[in-house]
């Protein structure tokens, strides 16, 4: 089989229904375009049919490849073994509910063609979503584009297309806890934004609908291109020992000199006390999120393990 130009790699958990219809708008698309190319399907540990769907488009057609994990790793690591896999000159990260038309990729093409390295969909209108995830989703980019030094684009999912140079580096960039809309942007090269509109889910559910997945990805994005928590931590305490000083000066002074009554019993340095407590618990809580991370990092664990492999035989 020739080498394919073009790899697109959709990460899979629990997405029986729409593989087909993701196999056949994609086939559709990518014939289109004129080039060889290949469908790399990444099963995360799926729990329904998702595997033999995968397997029987692949004896359908080889250009259908998969990998099959031996659990759930995770999305981002879902995609990590895609680009580990795929062959292409060009890589086109894509959901496989078909929220990101794969009709965009041509255009995305183009910009590639035309000397771009990253290519990524900026979601201008998003369907079908509740407007709780909507509302989340637009205070986290915001946040993220503030507060990290890189530049993460605004409203910029997953949904991109990377040329090899990129995705070679983001191979070699082993860290857990990853993020990859940091980590491409951080890359650097030639980057451009086209804008699409994001679907409603063609079949299935969610699994970032509820807030647990959501936090934790948050907190991931945060904690792996941000020190802003931790520099937090300490300008509370340069603000609270700053109150304090000035405090001392004039508490002392009045307690002594004045017969004032105000400054008697212990409710005040409860208070004071339980405050204080309650920033050095928040303080450490914010260092541990970073430890953890470090001890995740320090072990060394493979990102994922295959279980499974269709159509790299060789
Ligand atoms: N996914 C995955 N592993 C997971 C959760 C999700 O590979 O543990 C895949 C899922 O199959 C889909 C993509 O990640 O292709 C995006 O997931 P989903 O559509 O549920 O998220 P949303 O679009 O609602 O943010
Ligand atoms: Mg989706």
């Amino acid at each position: 089989m020739t080498k394919p130009i073009f790899s697109i790699i959709a990460p899979v958990y629990n997405e029986e229904e729409v593989l087909p219809e993701l196999y056949r708008r994609v086939s559709a698309v990518m014939d289109g375009v004129g080039e060889a190319w290949e469908l790399v399907l990444v099963d995360d540990g799926s729990k329904d049919r998702s595997a033999e769907v995968i397997a029987h488009l692949h004896a359908q057609d080889p250009r259908v490849k998969g990998i099959g994990f031996s659990r759930n790793f995770g999305f981002q690591e879902a995609v990590t073994a895609g680009l580990d896999h795929a062959l292409g000159a060009a890589v086109i990260l894509t959901d496989a509910d078909l929220q990101d038309p794969p009709e965009v990729i041509p255009e995305m093409i183009a910009k590639w063609r035309e000397g771009y390295d990253v290519v990524y969909g900026v979601r201008a209108e998003r369907e079908g979503e509740t407007w709780f995830k909507k509302i989340t989703a637009m205070l986290f980019y915001r946040l993220i584009h503030r507060i990290t030094s890189v530049q993460i684009p605004l409203d910029t999912g997953d949904f991109r297309l990377m040329d090899r140079r990129v995705v070679e580096a983001i191979t070699h960039m082993r860290e857990r806890n990853r993020f990859l809309r940091g980590m491409v942007p951080w890359v650097g090269f030639r980057q451009v934004g086209v804008s699409y509109k994001r679907d409603a889910r063609f079949a299935g559910q969610s699994k970032f609908s509820t807030l647990r997945p959501m936090l934790k990805f948050a907190l991931n994005a945060i904690t792996s291109f941000s020190y802003l928590p931790l520099h937090l931590a300490t300008y509370l305490g340069f603000a609270i020992a700053l109150i304090s000083a000035i405090a001392i000066v004039i508490v002392i002074p009045l307690r002594l000199f004045t017969p004032s009554e105000a400054l008697l019993g212990q409710a005040t340095t409860l208070v004071a006390v339980l405050f204080l407590g309650g920033v050095q618990l928040i303080s450490l809580g914010i260092i541990g999120e970073y430890l953890g991370r470090i001890y995740d990092e320090v072990k060394g664990r493979p990102l994922y393990l295959v279980a499974k492999r269709w159509g790299y035989e060789e």
